[in-house]
């Protein structure tokens, strides 16, 4: 190793923490510093290249020398580098990004509010909720309904909103924070059970869970369209179509966290599109900006943004909001991004690349170890098991994932580890070429590593 690499590893651990990080892979491994990036690829300080399979975290659609987007930064560094969203003040990037949003949404008609991050976008429609339900006399409203495996941020509201046993650590969730059972009819399937009797078992679930609860003490129900850090999980078949008119009925709004689903994903611009519900708010930020500034957005429908006006006008402020909330040059970023994504051809190339997709996953899960594949748009997951006609997952001190994602980066792929499966979450730019060298790369390592421990 090139002595100037040593160096950014040793600077990287001693004065840096990782989030997230597997810490026996990174003791000996090391940590790769990336500098750089082209296309789908990122290069670190050895000057290796790697195909970044999973776009960042998800985010970086557009890949990561985008030239539009870097210059409609630019261009708006110089014309107005900040501004905040107080005070009857909003730069004129915000506004016209909010009527963008709206007229992109499946709204009719609503109104956005902008965070820094996904986390915060979920932390403030929780704290609007809880504020206008105070506001309409019904304090007690406030409990959040989510699955277990659900990821939604890691503020102290969101981690409570994530059905991970991580957050343990933190003594989280909070209180009032119910995860229901996580719809993936293949790992929670009961045997004997249909699928759509497994739907029909997640339906009566909600519906047991409002009457112990009291649907007068709960906010809200808050999925991912597809379940994106828990590991790609869509939906079991049919399973919006049966939540969605319970909720309804108890007057319990249905919030769809499309932080990676948002902006095209899943093969339409809102996952809440491919599954066919219609949510009473989006959460949304990653593709927001393509990933080129750190960015997330609330966007109300109608019911919820007049409500949420009407307890506004009550006390006369909402006083939350962040000091970088609707920063001008993160929305004339998004404005762009929009673009790109809608008018420039991502999402087409979303669309024609998902069969090759499919099929590339569906072939590596021929493989004897490999469970499950699942996945909608350019998200997919390998679900590796030691038996395939049990389930029966490996032992977890194999780091069986961990082993094929780190194997992945010795042969220049990026690929993220989740549970025992592995995440492909390629960026929208993606060519056909670079898809076949993603799943080529990706085999040679599942061969090697369950070769190793068979
Ligand atoms: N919701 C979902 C569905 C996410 O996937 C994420 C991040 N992966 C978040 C919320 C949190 O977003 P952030 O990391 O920007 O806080």
């Amino acid at each position: 190793m090139p002595d100037d690499a040593k160096t950014w590893e040793a600077r990287a651990a001693a004065h840096s923490f990782y989030g997230f990080t597997d810490l026996p892979s990174i003791r000996d491994r090391g940590t790769v510093v990336v500098t750089h990036g082209e296309g789908p690829y990122v290069f670190d300080t050895n000057g290796r290249n790697y195909l970044d399979a999973n776009s960042g975290l998800w985010n970086m659609v557009a890949g990561f020398d985008h030239k539009g987007l870097a210059e409609a930064a630019k261009a708006q560094y110089d014309r107005f580098p900040g501004y905040h969203a107080f005070f009857g003040r909003m730069s004129d990037q915000t506004v016209m990004l909010s009527e963008k949003l709206i007229e992109v949404s499946p709204f009719e008609r609503g109104k956005v509010f902008y965070t820094n991050s996904g986390s915060e976008a979920n932390d403030t429609l929780v704290k609007m909720l809880w504020f206008l339900n105070r506001a309409e006399g019904n304090p007690q409203r406030t409990k959040i309904l989510t699955r277990k495996n659900a990821y939604h941020g890691v503020t102290v509201v969101s981690s409570s909103m994530t059905g991970k046993p991580y957050n343990e650590v933190f003594g989280l969730p909070l209180p009032g924070f119910l995860h229901l059972t996580c719809p993936h009819y293949w790992r929670e399937g009961q045997a004997g059970e249909t699928e759509a009797d497994f739907t029909a078992r997640m339906a009566r679930e909600l519906e047991d869970t409002i009457a112990r609860e009291g649907a007068d003490t709960i906010a809200a129900f808050v999925a991912e369209p597809v379940m994106g850090a828990g590991g790609v999980i869509p939906p079991s078949e049919g399973y919006f179509q049966a939540i969605q008119p319970i909720l309804r009925r108890h007057g319990i709004p249905l919030i769809s966290d499309e932080v990676i689903c948002g902006f095209g994903r899943t093969g339409q611009v809102w996952g809440c599109d491919t599954y066919g519900f219609r949510p009473d708010a989006i959460i949304s930020s990653k593709a927001l900006t393509a990933g080129y500034f750190p960015m997330g957005a609330v966007i109300l429908g109608p019911t919820l943004a007049d409500r949420l006006q009407n307890a506004v006008e009550a006390i006369e402020e909402f006083p939350h909001g962040f000091t970088a909330s609707g920063h001008p040059v993160g929305c004339a970023i998004s404005l762009k991004a929009i673009e790109v994504i809608l008018n420039e051809g991502l999402l087409d190339n979303v669309r024609a690349l998902t069969p090759r997709f499919e099929a590339g996953l569906a072939r590596l899960a021929e493989n004897p170890n490999i469970g499950e594949w699942r996945g909608r748009g350019l998200m997919g997951a390998l679900e590796a098991v030691k038996d395939k006609d049990t389930k029966t997952p490996f032992d977890s001190h194999l780091s069986v994932s961990e082993r094929i994602a780190n194997t992945c980066t010795d042969h220049g792929l990026i690929c993220r580890p989740l549970g025992q499966s592995i995440v492909l979450c390629p960026p929208f730019i993606m060519t056909e070429g670079q898809m076949d060298e993603m799943f080529e790369k990706l085999e040679t390592a599942l061969n090697q590593v369950f070769a190793e421990v068979a």
